[in-house]
C-alpha cells in the first residue's frame, strides 16, 4: 500500500513501539543518554502484560544474589518501594503503581508518550523503516524516526517490515503456550483463608502448593498426589462447580501494597492459543470473564475467607506467554540455554528454568546442564538485532530465540534488560552513525554497568 501521502503525526530520533516493559525500558534508557524519544501504546498506559496484564511477582533469575541485570530495575524499585508498592526484594508489585511509577520515570526523562494509537504497518524504504503507519483518534498517520524499537511483544513491526520470524512449539505444529486471563479479588479476610489452608493441610496430610506464614496466602496447583486441595476441586468437579480446565492451572498470592488481595494467574486456556489472532483475543477476554465468575463462586462456595469478597480487576490484556520470536543476528537455541553457554557481547544472566505450560505442551528430555561452576545461561546483544532489518531492534518476550529457550527468557527480569539494552543501543547507533548490529555489544553491558546494572563477571 502507497502510505507516502498519510500526514506525519510526529517525528522522533529513537521510535519505542509497544509501552509493555521491554518498551518502557528501553525509552527510559535511550532517553537518559539524551535521545529524542517517542513511545507508541495502544492501551492508556504503560507497563503491557506486567500492568495491564496484571502479572505479577517478577521472577528470581535463581543466581545467587538475583542479580538485576538493569540499572532501570533499581530505580523503579526504589520508587515503588517510596509509595508501598513493592516489597522488600521488589518481586511483588502493585501492578496500578508501576504504571504510574514507569510513566512518571519516562516523563522525567523526556520521554514523549503517545497513548491510544495502535501500529498498524510500516514504510519499508531500502531496508530501513522510515515510518509506522498509525491509527488513532486523528485517523491514518505516520511516525517517523530514524531507529524503530520494536516492544511490541509479539514482533508487529518486525513482521510488517517482512522480517522472518518463528511460532511456537516446533514438535507441536507450531502451538503456543497456553494464554490467560488474570484478576485479582479483594476483601479476603486473608487470617481466615491461612487458617483454612492449615486446616485443610491438616485434614488431607498433603501440603504441596499451599501455605500461609506471616499473611503471605500462596496457593498454586501441584501435580501428584500431595496436593493440598486436589480432593476439593474434584469434589467441585464433580458437583458442576468447576470444570476439569479449572484445575488444570490454578495459582494465587498477596499483593503487596493492597491489604486482603490475592491475585489469580488464571484461567487458563490450552486449546486456543495464538495471540496474533484477534479472534482468540476476543473469544479469551469473553470466555475468561465467565471462568472468573465460575472461580469467584467456588471460592466463596468451598473455601473461607472469601464471604464477602469481590473481583476487583480483570485483565484488560490478555495474558500472552509466547507468540512469534523474531530471527535476528543471532538466534537463542535451546541448547545454548541448557548448556548454559557464556557470551561476549552478552546484556542479561539469568538460570530461570524452561517454563512450558499446559495439558500437552510439556517438553521431556531436555538434556542436563553443563557443571561449569556458573550456573546460568546468558543472552547475548545480537539477539536484539533483526536480520534483514538496518535499523530495528527487537526486544521483550519476543526477541531472537527458539521456543524453548523462549520459555525461559520471557519473563520480567530478561524483558527489562533487552529494553535497557536495546535503548542503549540505539543511542550508540545514533552517535556513531552506524547500524544496530554494528553496535559494540560490550560497550552497551558496560554502560548499563555505569549507570548501575549488576551481573556476575
Ligand atoms: C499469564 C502470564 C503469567 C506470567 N507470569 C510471570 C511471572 O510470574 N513473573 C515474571 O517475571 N514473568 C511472568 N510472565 C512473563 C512476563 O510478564 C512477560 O513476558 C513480559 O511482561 C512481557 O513484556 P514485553 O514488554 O515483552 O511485552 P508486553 O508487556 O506484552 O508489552 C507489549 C506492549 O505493546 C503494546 N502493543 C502490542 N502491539 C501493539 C501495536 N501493534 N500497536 C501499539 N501497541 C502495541 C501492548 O499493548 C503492550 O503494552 C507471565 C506472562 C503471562 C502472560
Amino acid at each position: 500500500m502507497d502510505y507516502s501521502n498519510l500526514p506525519i503525526f510526529a517525528t522522533a530520533d529513537v521510535v519505542v513501539c509497544g509501552g509493555g516493559t521491554a518498551g518502557a525500558f528501553a525509552a527510559k534508557a535511550a532517553a537518559d543518554q539524551g535521545k529524542d524519544v517517542l513511545i507508541i501504546e495502544q492501551f492508556g498506559s504503560l507497563g503491557g502484560t506486567a500492568t495491564n496484564g496484571l502479572v505479577l511477582p517478577i521472577m528470581h533469575t535463581h543466581i545467587p544474589e538475583n542479580p538485576q541485570c538493569s540499572y532501570i530495575s533499581k530505580i523503579v524499585h526504589e520508587r515503588m518501594q517510596a509509595i508501598g508498592a513493592a516489597n522488600e526484594t521488589g518481586r511483588n508489585f502493585d501492578p496500578l503503581m508501576l504504571k504510574v511509577v514507569l510513566e512518571t520515570i519516562c516523563d522525567e526523562a523526556g520521554v514523549r508518550m503517545l497513548f491510544h494509537t495502535f501500529i498498524a504497518d510500516v514504510l519499508v524504504v531500502d531496508g530501513k523503516i522510515d515510518a509506522v503507519v498509525v491509527a488513532n483518534k486523528s485517523g491514518l498517520g505516520l511516525i517517523k524516526g530514524k531507529i524503530f524499537i520494536d516492544g511490541t511483544g509479539d514482533g508487529d513491526i518486525c513482521v510488517r517490515a517482512g522480517a522472518e520470524y518463528n511460532k511456537g512449539n516446533p514438535d507441536l505444529n507450531g502451538k503456543n503456550q497456553p494464554i490467560s486471563l488474570r484478576y485479582i479479588v479483594s476483601n479476603v479476610d486473608t487470617e481466615a483463608l491461612g487458617k483454612f489452608i492449615h486446616e485443610t493441610i491438616e485434614k488431607t496430610g498433603k501440603n504441596y502448593g499451599s501455605s500461609y506464614h506471616d499473611g503471605q496466602v500462596y496457593l498454586a496447583v501441584c501435580a501428584g498426589d500431595k496436593w493440598t486441595f486436589a480432593e476439593l476441586f474434584d469434589e467441585a468437579i464433580a458437583n458442576g462447580d468447576l470444570h476439569e480446565d479449572d484445575k488444570a492451572y490454578w495459582q494465587g498470592f498477596v499483593v503487596t501494597g493492597r491489604p486482603n488481595c490475592v491475585a489469580f494467574n488464571n484461567p487458563e486456556f490450552f486449546d486456543e492459543t495464538d495471540a496474533t489472532d484477534p479472534d482468540v483475543l476476543t473469544k479469551t477476554q469473553i470466555k475468561g470473564k465467565q471462568r472468573i465468575l465460575r472461580q469467584m463462586q467456588f471460592y466463596k462456595k468451598y473455601f473461607k475467607g472469601f464471604e464477602n469478597a469481590y473481583v476487583s480487576d480483570i485483565a484488560a490484556m490478555v495474558g500472552i506467554r509466547e507468540s512469534r520470536n523474531i530471527v535476528t543476528e543471532y538466534v537463542l537455541s535451546a541448547s545454548d540455554l541448557i548448556r548454559r553457554v557464556k557470551f561476549d557481547d552478552m546484556f542479561c544472566q539469568s538460570n530461570y528454568p524452561v517454563d512450558i505450560h499446559g495439558k500437552v505442551l510439556k517438553c521431556e528430555n531436555l538434556g542436563e546442564p553443563v557443571d561449569d561452576g556458573k550456573p546460568w545461561y546468558e543472552i547475548p546483544y545480537r539477539s536484539l538485532g533483526v536480520k534483514g532489518i538496518d535499523n530495528l531492534f527487537i526486544t521483550g518476550r519476543c526477541l531472537g530465540a527458539e521456543f524453548l529457550a523462549q520459555s525461559s527468557l520471557r519473563v520480567q527480569h530478561s524483558v527489562r534488560a533487552s529494553g535497557e539494552a536495546a535503548g542503549i543501543a540505539a543511542s550508540i547507533a545514533l552517535d556513531n552513525n552506524i547500524l544496530p548490529k554494528e553496535v559494540d555489544g560490550v560497550t552497551v553491558r558496560n554502560i548499563m554497568i555505569e549507570k548501575g546494572a549488576d551481573f556476575v563477571l
